[in-house]
């Protein structure tokens, strides 16, 4: 990253215009009735620009420009290898725009810049890349059933992908769709966060730059029950892909079934246990990890970290090693490179935090760090808090708070431990440390979760898919495996 002061981020904003309109058909576009919304900036509360409130009738303009392009074979119909060259020619340019897009992201949702660029979009980048490297590498399969007659199982693409994305990794998670679906010939409508489109609608620009085809990836902006409603509900959607709350991802299927039918796919909330053991490698790194997986991103992420199950033996040392950690980061301005915490992402979702400290505050447990109260200074910003003393099904141990808000809980033994971690409606993230190899095996066996780290956390990789299962989703995002969801297989014999 070269740019390294907080002038230098200053400058790039006051040198950047910020979009003021939709994607659709290869160009910026207003809603039909002229309505808008204005974005506001954790940052520090200022409005960053207006921005579409697009209403059925725009969603339905995006979803039929983006079939009228499917059908027309500008993109299905032209080789892997020519779809892969795109989007790595993509991948290039937001790498050019790096600084820019980073900007954007941190306006938007109030990830500071260094974690938005170095970590962020290097994902981004990386897996537009990995989707474009992967295009022509695919195989099909000619299964040798019988002598008379040839069998073919290809995997074709669905047509429309919808993709409803949310605000606290905006490039990412909607990274974790675009590719593989156009990858494997679909086009794409998105509907991301309304806290955070600017990113979207920047990378959606490039890619037409980068020579896709117009109406091949279109962006709607404007709320997720109307025009996120809109776009579930259309009956030219082959399938919805969705990375969000665990209660909209269930009216999705609702508006699925009210409609087409369409395939749903969810990636939804989490509750992740992160379980120390007094055998861990080393109790101070596991330590580090922890207050770092409630702080980073300001505690914002499916997977972070906050239930920390401690074995009774090590309990106080790890709670003070934690809240060290914590009462020592830097919170400050996203845009300086050297903020490692920024604000929530909106003023209601800083006060839903705050309330659920407040309600944990009236319970057994103990805060041990932090507030209910904002910090004093402008932008959503909140200090991160510990409670120690949590039971395992209060409130502060069961639902998704989605900020640094971390719930200490004890254990005495492997079994205990399992039991506490698995008491959750959830199951997307989770931790142990140990370096006794049998217990790493049994325990990560018996967790019940979609992603298990062993001394570490958040380790992932393109190749890798991401996803959970119970009340966190199905279908992973990601790797080969990524691609499943947006393709179908289709079956031809032919008598030979
Ligand atoms: P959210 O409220 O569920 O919103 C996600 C998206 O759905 C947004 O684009 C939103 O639009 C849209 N939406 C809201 N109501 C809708 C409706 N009735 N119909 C159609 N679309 C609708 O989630 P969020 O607050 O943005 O993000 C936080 C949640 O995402 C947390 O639960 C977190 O765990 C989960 N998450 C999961 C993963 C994972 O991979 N498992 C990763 C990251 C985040 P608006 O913005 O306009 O409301």
């Amino acid at each position: 990253m070269k740019l390294t002061r907080l002038d230098d981020w200053l400058k790039l904003r006051a040198d950047i215009s910020l979009p003021t309109g939709m994607w659709i058909d290869g160009r910026s576009a207003a809603a039909e009735d002229g309505a808008t919304t204005p974005l506001i900036s954790p940052r520090d509360g200022e409005i960053l620009t207006h921005l579409p409130a697009a209403g059925a009738q725009d969603v339905a303009r995006a979803v039929r420009s983006a079939k009228a392009a499917f059908d027309s074979g500008v993109w299905s119909r032209i080789s892997p290898r020519e779809r892969g060259e795109t989007l790595i020619r993509w991948a290039d340019l937001l790498e050019a725009h790096r600084d820019e897009m980073a900007l954007l992201i941190a306006l938007e949702m109030g990830k500071p810049v260094t974690i938005a660029w170095n970590v962020e979009l290097k994902t981004t980048i990386g897996l537009i890349r990995w989707y474009g490297e992967l295009a022509d590498k695919l195989m099909d399969e000619s299964p040798r059933g019988k002598n008379d007659a040839l069998a073919l199982v290809t995997r074709e693409p669905m047509g429309v992908v919808a993709a409803i994305t949310p605000w606290n990794f905006p490039m990412t998670l909607s990274t974790f769709k675009m590719p593989a679906a156009l990858v494997a010939g679909n086009t794409v409508v998105l509907k991301p966060a309304s806290q955070s489109p600017l990113s979207v609608l920047r990378a959606a620009e490039l890619a037409s730059e980068a020579g896709l085809p117009d109406g091949v990836l279109q962006v709607v902006t404007g709320s997720g029950p109307v025009t996120g409603a809109a776009l579930a509900s259309d009956n030219d959607v082959a399938t919805l892909t969705f990375t969000g709350s665990t209660d909209v991802g269930k009216q999705l299927l609702h508006y699925s079934a009210d409609s087409n039918a369409k395939p749903v796919w969810l990636e939804l909330g989490g509750k992740s246990p992160n379980i120390i053991f007094p055998d861990a490698p080393s109790i101070e790194e596991a330590i580090d990890v922890a207050g770092w997986a409630i702080s980073f991103n300001s505690g914002q992420m499916c997977t972070a970290g906050s239930r920390l199950l401690v074995h009774r033996d090590i309990h106080d040392q790890v709670v003070e090693g934690v809240t060290n950690y914590l009462a020592g980061l830097r919170i400050g301005d996203p845009l300086d490179p050297d903020t490692e915490m920024g604000p929530l992402a909106s003023q209601r979702h800083r006060n839903d935090v705050l309330a659920e400290i407040s309600k944990g505050m009236q319970t057994r447990a103990q805060l041990v760090l932090g507030s209910d109260q904002p910090l004093d200074r402008p932008g959503w910003f909140v200090e991160p808090a510990v409670f120690t003393g949590v039971d395992p099904d209060d409130r502060l141990a069961q639902h998704e708070i989605f900020g640094p808000v971390m719930s200490v809980l004890t254990f005495e033994n492997d079994d205990e431990a399992i039991r506490i971690a698995n008491n959750s409606d959830y199951g997307l993230g989770s931790a142990v440390w140990t370096s006794n190899l049998s217990r790493a095996a049994q325990v990560s066996r018996r967790l019940d979760a979609g992603l298990v780290w062993v001394n570490c956390f958040e380790e992932g990789d393109y190749s890798v898919p991401f996803g959970g299962r119970k009340l966190s989703g199905h279908g992973g995002d990601k790797s080969v495996h990524g691609l499943e969801k947006f393709t179908t297989t289709k079956t031809t014999w032919m008598a030979v």
